[in-house]
């Protein structure tokens, strides 16, 4: 079989949903060693004559790994390493817009960036890196997810949103909800835009599944809830779409890869870094020229 070229970012709740539905079967699982230290293990699943490789970003078993400490840029790079060319991610955000009720899925279209703390880029110390972000969001592949959750029919989706991330892993407070709000996000999480910036740098499309889990503070009023966090602040029928709407994956992705699987891409997100090929800067080995100034 081909080595594929299409990656799924996903919690470990995403990698049991996608193992348990016999989603592909799991050939591989290794961890890769990168100029930016150990990426997260990587699987690589196999079905009907295609295939794909998944990473969860916070820990194997459960949630071991909070957002500010995922190593992204391991992450990313290993998925490059391995010939990814197009990652869809799967997260579950906050929502601060009345119109994303919990349960809905959301195919975002722009990211405003609050991490703080965060190594975001591959071109430290080396004059590379300016590259536009007028489209934050792979446009090719958020069209099939778009088609993917039309065809899919029994859930409530919207075809865009602003994604707002925070540093972690903290939720946030009333004030600064309100203060998002007015920026103009939708959603509020903690893994996206570092996601989807570094995988541009390499040039890798990527775009996002958002599952919403709850209300942002102050959006709804919701009571603290002893030993609880996203499920205390969810009525029993938000949990219940919640529940219903991450089941959804394995389909939405699956149509989503027959489509896009071995396609060629007619995205511009392969060539983010063409001024500097074309300037002399850089030669058609990203991931050396990379390498020998990050060492
Ligand atoms: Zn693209």
């Amino acid at each position: 079989m081909a080595k594929p070229t299409f990656g799924v970012i996903g919690g470990s709740r995403a990698y049991d949903l996608l193992a348990q539905n016999s989603f592909g079967t799991v050939r591989a699982t290794n961890p890769v060693t990168t100029p930016f230290g150990e990426s997260a293990p990587i699987h690589l699943f196999e079905k009907d004559g295609y295939s794909y490789r998944f990473l969860s970003r916070h820990g194997e078993e459960g949630y071991e790994v909070t957002a500010p400490f995922v190593n992204y840029r391991a992450n990313i790079w290993a998925m490059a390493e391995l010939g990814i060319k197009q990652i869809i991610s799967w997260s579950q955000p906050g929502s601060l817009n009345q119109r994303l009720n919990p349960g809905d899925l959301v195919i975002p279209d722009d990211i405003i960036d609050s991490s703080t703390k965060r190594e975001s880029t591959y071109y430290k110390n080396s004059g590379l890196g300016f590259i536009r972000m007028s489209n934050p969001f792979c446009p090719e592949i958020r069209e099939e997810l778009i088609t993917a959750l039309y065809s899919a029919g029994n859930c409530d989706y919207h075809n865009d949103g602003v994604y707002l991330c925070t540093e972690g892993p903290r939720l946030e407070t009333p004030a600064e909800i309100k203060m998002y709000r007015k920026w103009g996000a939708d959603m509020v999480g903690m893994t996206l835009a570092t996601e989807a910036f570094l995988a541009r740098e390499l040039e890798i499309c990527y775009s996002s599944i958002c599952l919403i889990s709850n209300f942002a503070e102050g959006i709804k009023e919701r009571s603290f809830k002893e030993g609880e966090l996203f499920e205390g602040m969810l009525r029993e029928d938000e949990k219940n779409k919640v529940e219903r709407s991450i089941t959804l994956l394995p389909e939405i992705l699956e149509t989503t890869l027959q489509k896009l699987s071995g396609a060629k891409r007619t995205c511009d997100c392969g060539k983010a870094m063409e001024r500097y090929r074309k300037n002399g800067k850089i030669g058609d080995d990203l991931l050396a020229e990379i390498r020998s100034f990050s060492s």
